[in-house]
């Protein structure tokens, strides 16, 4: 298979507008006559579906949660970036560009993120003109904030609230257009499977979650925004329900799945406290804007820490150790995820933790207080500082925050090409889902960015140009396809008969499916986290084969057939395990360091992520080759023609 990536050739700047140009239209008369379905109701589905509703086409929207308006996007906290260069402080469109690019470690396609940084000011009018409420400077004008990987400030942000605010706006166009009739919301749905007709996607098989009933929806594209996969890891940063299971069924019929073992991990969150937590919390990286990251400098603080000897404040600040400032000076605090991550693990190996466990290093804001006051700190971080103190019982206004690593977002997913567009013809893959733009590491407040640029303004595109290319009007216009063909019955058929296995193998199942997915997660943490080495991929990928017989065999599963959350999570973990086993496989091939991919065999001497460019300078994109028998993998070379290859430093 040659995966072709499909940019535009000509000038990196040119490259969109032209390509927006020579692409097929469909007539508004004809818009309204095909059927498009968009799973998934986050920032990325939500403002696809009201996009294609408000240009006329017939939209059926899916949602897991019981309202569009609680996708797992409301939880985003710090920002979104845009590169309207309001503080005038050097930003352009190449500056964010370049940033991510360089964030990503030099593994994503510099014609997709080109676009992306080119579409970044349009997403802020856009929602600006929904009524999101940015913060605004006292002139009025729209606040910016720093974030990592950036010596510009170019993050529009909403208090801690930003995802929230935004989805909200994007859910607010959605409902404009459920109410106009041309988009159809159907809640309490989970696809479960992808119906593809004479190669092309053209529906799917969802279950009805309140009454178990299975359900065939027919379209002339599919286009999923079902979010990333990180909850493989049990415990990380991401809602409950967020999930693999669409992305992986629609491998399975066909979609190649890039560059898996690029996830990311968060250097703020509030540590694990016990072993009954079923998420961690984010403390947003907006935080690192005045919050100094720093472990006591001597083990014998570090210990008397640890044991509850003594506190932050004991420790004078000749014993502290500033460790991002000192090794990162020009980045500080600001350094990206990946390299603050690494920093506070390496800090923690070594002994300086300072909770009990050993696994934490403080954010201060002590300095910020003083120069700003607690109202002006309050003012900007107010309700993330209530939200640490309600979890941990400690207020960060007096003592500095604890804070530690944890699994955060996947850059990796479906492999897509310029268009959005999947290996399966018809079948799109937008926001989290898709693998399209942030290399090895994503830079912060750029998810969003990406989720609402694919939904707005280039997926509205790229599935006109593809429908008035595949001509389905006239070749359907005998017998169109619709529910009644018979690959629907046939999927349909297939995903209740997975679902029949799984509650006749659960009827005497002893063991908690939450036990063996907690017991996953802890195989990812430990081989496929934040340190890679190939003794531990190797172990690892001998232990998804048990994890999978003790699922099958071994897990309790209720017998109720409408409403039954272990049903649910039963086929969420099974998928769990399989893309699990595919994300170790891939971090074992990929022998370079690169991002978020820290393999211990190959870093710099000042254990750097080094990467190897004459060998892994490619997008890896897996193909599902049936049960039981190994992946195969597809490589995109990735071209460089605008920017230099450079060992990533942020000193
Ligand atoms: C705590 C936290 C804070 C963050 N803060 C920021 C930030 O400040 N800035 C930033 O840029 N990024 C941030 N991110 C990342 C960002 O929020 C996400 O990457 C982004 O919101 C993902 O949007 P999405 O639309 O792709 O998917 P999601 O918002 O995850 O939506 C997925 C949708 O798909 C649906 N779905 C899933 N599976 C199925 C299925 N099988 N069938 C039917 N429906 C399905 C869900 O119901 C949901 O509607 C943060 C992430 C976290 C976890």
């Amino acid at each position: 298979m040659i995966l072709e990536s499909g940019i535009p050739s000509g000038p990196l700047q040119e490259k969109w507008s032209r390509y927006k140009e020579s692409m097929k239209l469909v007539s508004p008369a004809n818009k309204r006559k095909h059927t498009v379905i968009v799973v998934g109701s986050g920032l990325a589905g939500a403002s696809a579906a009201a996009t294609l509703g408000e240009l006329g086409y017939k939209v059926k929207c899916f949602c897991i949660q019981d309202s569009p308006r609680r996708a797992h996007s409301i939880a985003a906290q710090g920002g979104i970036n845009a590169n309207k260069n309001y503080p005038y402080d050097g930003d352009s469109t190449y500056r964010l560009f370049y940033d991510t690019i360089k964030g990503g470690d030099y593994r994503s396609r510099e014609g997709n993120v080109y676009r992306l940084a080119e579409l970044s000011g349009a997403i802020i009018d856009q929602c600006v003109a929904q009524g999101v409420p940015f913060a605004r400077e006292y002139g009025g004008e729209l606040g910016n904030r720093s974030f990592g990987g950036a010596q510009v400030s170019r993050t529009f942000y909403a208090r801690g609230q930003t995802g929230q605010q935004l989805l909200l706006g994007a859910y607010g166009a959605l409902n404009r257009q459920i109410e106009a009739g041309h988009v159809t919301m159907y809640s309490r749905r989970e696809m479960l499977d992808l119906v593809v007709v004479d190669g092309k996607a053209r529906g799917i098989i969802s279950r009805n979650l309140v009454t178990g009933e299975l359900e065939k929806f027919a379209g002339h594209a599919v286009l999923l925004c079902t979010g990333g996969y990180g909850r493989a890891f049990f415990l990380s940063t991401n809602a409950f329900n967020s999930n693999g299971t669409a992305a992986w069924r629609a491998h399975k019929r066909g979609a190649l799945f890039a560059n898996p073992c690029y996830v990311q991990i968060h250097p703020t969150c509030i540590p694990a406290s016990g072993d009954y937590q079923s998420k961690l919390t984010l403390m947003s990286e907006s935080l690192r804007n005045d919050g100094r990251v720093w472990v006591p400098r001597e083990i014998e603080d570090a210990k008397a820490v640890q044991e509850g000897r003594k506190k932050a404040k004991d420790i004078t600040p000749d014993r502290r150790w500033y460790y991002l400032e000192e090794k990162y000076p020009s980045f500080g605090n600001l350094v990206p995820r990946d390299v603050a991550s690494r920093n506070a693990k390496l800090v923690c190996d070594q002994g300086l933790g300072v909770n009990p466990t050993g696994r934490a290093v403080y954010l201060d804001f002590e300095d910020a207080i003083k120069r700003d006051g607690k109202d002006g700190v309050a003012d900007k971080y107010g309700n993330l500082f209530d939200m640490y103190a309600k979890i941990t019982g400690e207020n960060p206004y007096e003592m500095p925050m604890k804070i530690y690593p944890a699994i955060h977002y996947t850059m990796g997913g479906l492999w897509v090409d310029y268009n959005l567009m999947t290996t399966v013809p018809g079948l799109f893959a937008l926001g989290e889902a898709n693998f399209s733009d942030h290399g090895a590491n994503r830079l912060g407040a750029s998810a969003l960015m990406q989720g609402l640029a694919d939904g707005y303004f280039v997926a509205p595109h790229t599935v006109g140009n593809y429908l008035a290319n595949s001509n389905f009007l006239a070749a359907e216009l005998k017998t169109p396809i619709t529910e009644e063909h018979p690959q629907f019955d046939k999927v349909m058929g297939e995903v209740q008969a997975e679902i029949t296995a799984t509650l006749e193998a659960g009827k005497n199942g002893t063991k908690s499916v939450i036990d063996i997915y907690r017991e996953l997660g802890d195989a990812m943490y430990d081989y496929v986290g934040m340190e890679r080495t190939e003794e531990g991929l190797k172990k690892v990928l001998t232990i998804f084969p048990k994890l999978m017989a003790d699922l099958k065999e071994n897990a309790r599963v209720p017998q109720d057939t409408d409403f039954n959350k272990y049903l649910e999570m039963t086929a969420r973990i099974k998928d769990f395990i399989e893309l699990g086993e595919l994300m170790a496989r891939d971090a074992l091939d990929r022998k370079e360091s690169c991002g978020g991919h820290f393999r211990a065999e190959s870093q710099t001497p000042e254990g750097e992520a080094k990467r190897d460019d004459e060998n892994f300078t490619y997008a890896a994109a897996w193909e599902w080759k049936g049960e039981g028998t190994p992946h195969e993998l597809h490589k995109e070379a990735l071209v460089f023609e605008n920017v230099k290859l450079t060992q990533r430093s942020y000193k």
